[in-house]
């Protein structure tokens, strides 16, 4: 054990083999720009933006000392039936960026904690919608195979992620369409891949099995992210958005990965064109360095539900950390870093780099498949020996002890650097990860 160190007993980590971390702990007590510093000294540089949040990179001056101000100014408020001034500033700031076309802004936001908080808090939007405009039958949610909605009750119930699910109960009346990874017809591509459309006829096929006055919302991530980087066939999701049209089902997209510029536009449903009912976010909302969520409502969907009596509470739903004050003041600040630097722009101007580079390491040992979008890569490698994980474990772990920070789901590797990378550190990303793949051959 290193000097130093606090006892590790007591923190039970979250989606974490614990008994095996503590053994040999992973620490980081620093982190600047682009770079982490562990607890022995090392700097790592992060390929990952944290767990896909630090868009703006780390240790943002201008960020902290907006909390410092806003904690010293107003640390918190109730926010029921109190509201406190900058938790509508940031709303008004943010529905300026809604995601959606000018005019069609989703721009009525929703407050939560956490990611997780925001699918819930969607799931939950969408069903009392369904009920305020007489369709009450409407509780059913569709979610997708190989989906990553949370961990609350309503996100494992529509999510797609078996280890996630196997040992608890789920909602009622859930149903999933499949998932659109197909690496027969499309490998190693860049961008969209060609083919799979038609997959998103599934929600027709459920329809037909359910019926329609049964569903009230279908919940997709533009790009799946945490289970292995899944970007959506050209047409999939027009076709989904037309398909809900036809039968009165809210399109939720989870952008709580692919929102705040990820993919070079301020969010997915620009960045593709095509406009959801209900946006869930977090991450970089606040840059990740104050937990904080949101969800983006449209103009139809928050209008029915303002239509009860005045004085009635409209949605019996909120947090005690809905719309904080200091997570507020974060948010702001991050904003302000991502209008000034132009940050929403960048994976766009660095993205033939971007997938040059990550598919350069096509060819090494056991690399199935790659796929990149935005600043989004995922290299896929072959299990070793039927145990699902333990060579993409072995990279990381070798990774990070070589100085860069991947993530792992399964045997994918995932990529997805703060926007703010510079283009060599683009070249020691792949120069680090070609090298330990090889090794792990
Ligand atoms: N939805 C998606 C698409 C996510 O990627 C995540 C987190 N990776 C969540 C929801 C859950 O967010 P949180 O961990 O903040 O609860």
């Amino acid at each position: 054990m290193r000097p130093n160190l606090p006892s590790l007993d007591s923190y039970w980590m979250p989606f974490t083999a614990n008994r095996q971390f503590k053994k040999a702990p992973r620490l980081f007590v620093g982190a600047q720009g682009m770079r982490y510093t562990t607890d022995d000294g090392r700097t790592v540089l992060d390929g990952t933006a944290g767990l896909w949040c630090v868009n703006a990179g780390h240790g943002r001056r201008q960020i902290a000392e907006a909390v410092e101000r806003q904690l010293m100014t107003l640390d918190y408020a109730p926010s029921f039936q109190m509201g406190h001034t900058i938790a509508f500033e940031f709303a008004e700031r943010l529905a300026k960026i809604a995601p959606g076309p000018d005019g069609h802004k989703l721009d009525r936001v929703f407050f939560t904690g956490s990611g997780s908080e925001s699918v819930d808090t969607a799931l939950k939007i969408a069903i009392a919608y369904q009920r305020a405009v007489g369709q009450g039958t409407r509780t059913r949610l569709i979610g997708r195979e190989r989906g990553y909605h949370g961990v609350g009750f309503g996100g494992i119930s529509v999510g797609g992620l078996v280890n996630n699910r196997r040992v608890f109960p789920q909602l009622p009346g859930t149903d999933h369409l499949r998932h659109t990874f197909d690496p027969v017809r499309n490998g190693f591509v860049k961008g969209q891949p060609e083919h799979g459309a038609e997959l998103a006829d599934d929600l027709e096929r459920l329809v037909a099995l359910h019926g329609a006055e049964t569903i009230a919302a279908c919940i997709v991530e533009p790009v799946a992210g945490s289970t292995g980087v899944l970007p959506p066939p050209k047409g999939y999701l027009e076709r989904l958005r037309g398909i809900c049209d036809k039968h009165g089902i809210l399109l939720i997209f989870d952008e709580v990965i692919t929102g705040f510029g990820r993919l070079g536009s301020p969010f997915a449903t620009d960045h593709f064109g095509v406009v959801p009912d209900l946006v869930t976010t977090a991450k970089g909302l606040t840059n990740g360095v104050l937990p904080m969520g949101a969800v983006f409502a449209s103009r139809k969907v928050h209008d029915a539900l303002m239509h009860g009596p005045e004085g009635a509470i409209e949605l019996f739903h909120g947090y005690t950390y809905s719309g904080h004050p200091a997570a507020c003041a974060a948010g702001i600040a991050t904003l302000d870093i991502y209008e000034s630097e132009g940050l929403f722009a960048r994976p766009a101007e660095i993205q033939a780099e971007w997938d040059e580079a990550i598919h350069s390491l096509k060819g090494l040992p056991h690399v199935t498949d790659i796929r990149t979008i935005g600043l989004i890569a995922g290299i896929e490698l072959a299990p070793r020996d039927g145990a699902v994980g333990a060579r993409a474990y072995d990279v990381f772990v070798d990774c990070f002890e070589k100085g860069l920070l991947i993530r792992t789901t399964g045997d994918i590797i995932a990529l997805s650097p703060p926007l703010v990378i510079e283009r060599g550190q683009i070249g020691e990303i792949v120069e680090v990860l070609g090298r330990v793949i090889a090794a792990a051959a």
